[in-house]
């Protein structure tokens, strides 16, 4: 018996979390739930988080979560809790299958079957973001070495396990070389660990249109947290719906799974809403949590129901669909098919042990990390990088020359083009002198200089090498 923690959360929520649950009861699961109350109540009883501290403590000690969407009120100050639920839990890798149901479900895509696996925790998700001048916001893109690791170990470890033949990755490394760079670097050194599985690569912005016009050439794939998001929505669409698909978000203690469409208010209450997405997800908690046999019985019941064509009205579809049935009638028609394989469809089978457990991230021995400069960035209304390039270098520095001025990114001096447009943000590179050696306090003086003369530098980013290696982007035309 597991003891896991269920939220019915809004809308069509209740509706779909009662059909699944019946599902799961008839099919033999051994659960036990424990139910806490979350979203809009919550939100808009005066909590932000949506979600109280007891209900933190039931999920964290139950460590399993069924969770059935939530509707997020309008206006500012509620915070997302589906963000924050990945986060504090830990929860980095969020599976999402999605496979065509053809020809019983419209797609383009028949052949469609694959997994994206996306980093859930990192990226421009950690929401840092700042604005440092009249004209330009900031957000931070934060990728680590145990993040990529993490997410990418955890793809290749699903592709065993699941049978997948090839992983492939998604970045956009060509452009950005130390973070994109970062998660491909990992990809290929874990791939080189997983010699059976095939591995490629390809630049997101491709990737993505081949994935939206040829899925069926992808088996999984592993990306950040931006490019996941995005491209998980569209595979789940191309299959057919996004109301039918399922996903699960894992940690190394705790795990949540969910349907990925939202709480459907208009249709809240009619009893008409497709359960598909949530009860797919709890077919991954149940592979998940080791249940397998009892995974395969739901999933292998849904397949057969879906190609008796018993639809509800998100897919029915005159000429394929035989009855137009509601949530109830699904539910029904599911339970009666436990024990039975699809005709059509493969049947699903998973391995006794379906859970995924990786090695503790292990920190390597550190390089040696040595200070070559600096990069001041500057509030500067002026539009000729010449003349900030004058003010800045008459700053008595003994360390430092300065030898670089981007603007958003693209070289502006020296040797600038009138006509690159100039925002009020400017980064100022000053790199050690020949024979002399960076240090924090020669970066402090130089900002009282600047200071002195009236400069308003609102950021600094040290610039670091390590093992020799410069470990900072070039201007863009540097
Ligand atoms: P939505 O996914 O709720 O609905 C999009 C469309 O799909 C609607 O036409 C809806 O009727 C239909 N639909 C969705 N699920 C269905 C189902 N199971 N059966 C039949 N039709 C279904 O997206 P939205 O309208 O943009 O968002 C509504 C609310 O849900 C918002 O408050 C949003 O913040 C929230 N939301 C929550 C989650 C979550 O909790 N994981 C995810 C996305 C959106």
């Amino acid at each position: 018996m597991t003891r896991i923690t269920i939220a019915k959360g809004d809308g069509i929520g209740p509706e779909i979390m009662d059909a699944t649950l019946s599902v799961l009861e008839a099919a033999g699961a051994k659960l036990a739930y424990d139910e806490i109350e979350i979203g809009e109540k919550v939100y808009l009883a005066g909590n932000s988080a949506g979600i109280s501290p007891e209900a933190w403590d039931t999920i964290r000690s139950n460590k399993i979560f069924l969770k059935a969407p939530i509707t997020t009120p309008q206006g500012g100050g509620y915070k997302s809790l589906n963000v924050s639920t990945r986060k504090f839990l830990g929860l980095y890798a969020n599976i999402r299958p999605c496979f065509s149901l053809h020809p019983y479900v419209a797609t383009k895509h028949p052949q469609m079957d694959l997994v994206i696996i996306r980093e859930n925790e990192e990226d421009l998700y950690a929401g840092i973001e700042h604005q440092q001048t009249d004209e330009v916001v900031q957000c931070l893109k934060l990728i680590s070495r145990p993040g990529c690791e993490k997410i990418i170990r955890y793809a290749f470890e699903y592709a065993k396990m699941y049978g997948r033949k090839k992983v492939t990755c998604f970045t956009k490394d060509n452009i950005m070389k130390q973070t994109d760079g970062l998660f491909r670097e990992v990809f290929n050194e874990i791939a080189a660990q997983y010699p059976e599985i095939e591995n490629d690569h390809w630049i997101i912005d491709i990737g993505a249109a081949k994935l939206a016009n040829a899925p069926q050439d992808f088996e999984l794939i592993v990306t950040l947290n931006l490019y996941g998001d995005i491209i998980s929505d569209i595979a789940a669409e191309i299959a057919g719906s996004v109301g039918l698909a399922g996903s699960a978000n894992i940690g190394e203690e705790c795990a949540m799974f969910e349907a990925i469409h939202g709480s459907a208010p208009m249709i809240a209450g009619q009893g008409i809403a497709n359960p598909s997405g949530l009860l797919l997800g709890a077919v991954q908690m149940l592979t998940h949590i080791g249940q397998t046999s009892v995974a395969e019985k739901i999933q292998n019941a849904w397949l057969k129901t879906i190609e008796d064509g018993v639809h509800t009205f998100d897919i029915y579809k005159e000429g394929v669909s035989t009855r137009r049935v509601n949530t109830q009638e699904f539910t029904t028609a599911v339970i009666a098919n436990l024990g039975h394989l699809p005709h059509k469809f493969p049947a699903v089978s998973y391995r006794e042990n379906a859970r995924i457990e990786l090695p503790k991230y292990a920190r390597k021995a550190p390089k040696i990390k040595t200070l070559q400069g600096v990069d001041l960035f500057v509030h500067w209304s002026g539009t000729d990088a010449n003349v900030l390039a004058e003010a800045l270098k008459v700053l008595p520095s003994e360390t430092f020359d300065m030898i670089l001025i981007t603007n958003r990114g693209i070289k502006v001096y020296p040797d600038g083009f009138p006509e690159t447009f100039c925002t009020d943000h400017w980064r100022c590179r000053f790199i050690a002198k020949k024979d002399s050696t960076a240090s924090k306090k020669g970066i402090i003086d130089l900002l009282s200089f600047a200071e002195n003369a009236g400069i308003d530098v609102v950021k600094t980013e040290n610039l670091y090498a390590f093992d020799g290696k410069a470990a900072y982007s070039l201007g863009q035309g540097q």
